[in-house]
């Protein structure tokens, strides 16, 4: 599933190309997780002023309003003046002055929607609950404490949940808790603020390693440019199941949480 990471990596492939491009037709293939909100032809004319990422929304400005793509479980986007005829899973193509903007999607769990502007309901429905970018200034440390401070729920559910901060999902949340030395299983209220600073520090280190490294959690992620996120993230502790741990050479262990597989070192990883 694509995370935070790869949205961006794939935001950055090819924001900088599509703006300013003028909207020329839309062709809709099968229905996506939401429907896209307007007439496709109302979209032709418009044109694209950039694009920015919320959570894992990709949020691309119009002359007015904006579409928000969501990549789903398995979606993908290209754009360029040079792709293929739209195939079996592409089902939304957006054909402008500068090239062709696509959502390759074979599960259809993601989507592109249209909102007259970012505080119509429909924006709001989707954009409403998402906490803060991790990367950003308004990720703040102290901050971060004091609404952890009010979770009872175990610390890696209130990362997936994305309230408070969003972007870390499954793979993520395992990977910064080890580096926080913080079992996941530990009530998010309970920890102390030494280490709450340790798992700020730690979420911003490995979210921004991995748009460094191209988007890397997926083994066939690839951004809009069809280049492949360089290599697979080398874990720590995800998937690595029974494994050394790379720092101590405990076995890994898992467990479910929230119907979600967590990895953890229950020596290197205090509750
Ligand atoms: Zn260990």
């Amino acid at each position: 599933m694509p995370e935070l990471p790869e949205v961006e990596v794939t935001r950055l492939s090819f924001a900088e190309r599509i703006q300013n491009a003028e909207i020329r037709a839309i062709r809709m293939g099968k229905p996506l997780r939401w429907p896209l909100g307007c007439e496709p032809q109302d979209l032709h004319g418009q044109r694209v002023a950039g694009v920015r990422r919320r959570g894992k929304y990709l949020l691309v400005d119009l002359s007015q309003g904006l579409l928000l793509i969501h990549l789903g479980m398995s979606g993908s986007i290209s754009f360029g003046n040079d792709l293929q005829p739209s195939a079996k899973h592409d089902h939304f193509d957006m054909h402008t002055s500068l090239g062709t903007l696509r959502l390759h999607d074979p599960r259809r769990f993601g989507a592109v929607v249209y909102a007259p502007s970012e505080s119509h309901a429909t924006a709001r429905k989707l954009l409403g609950r998402l906490g803060v970018e991790p990367l950003s200034e308004a990720f703040d440390a102290a901050a971060f404490h004091n609404a952890l401070k009010l979770k009872k729920t175990a610390i890696k559910q209130v990362l997936l949940a994305g309230e408070i901060v969003v972007g870390v999902g499954n793979i993520y949340a395992s990977e910064t808790l080890f580096l926080a030395g913080i079992r996941p299983t530990t009530k998010a209220m309970r920890l102390s603020k030494p280490r709450t600073l340790l798992l700020h520090s730690a979420i911003r280190r490995v979210l921004a390693q991995a748009i460094a490294k191209g988007g890397s959690t997926l083994k066939d992620f690839s951004n809009a440019n069809g280049q492949a996120g360089y290599f697979q993230l080398e874990t720590m502790v995800y998937d690595r199941a029974g494994l050394p741990c790379r720092v101590c050479g405990s076995p890994i262990k898992t467990l479910r949480q929230g119907q979600r597989s967590t990895f953890y070192c229950a020596s290197c990883q205090k509750p």
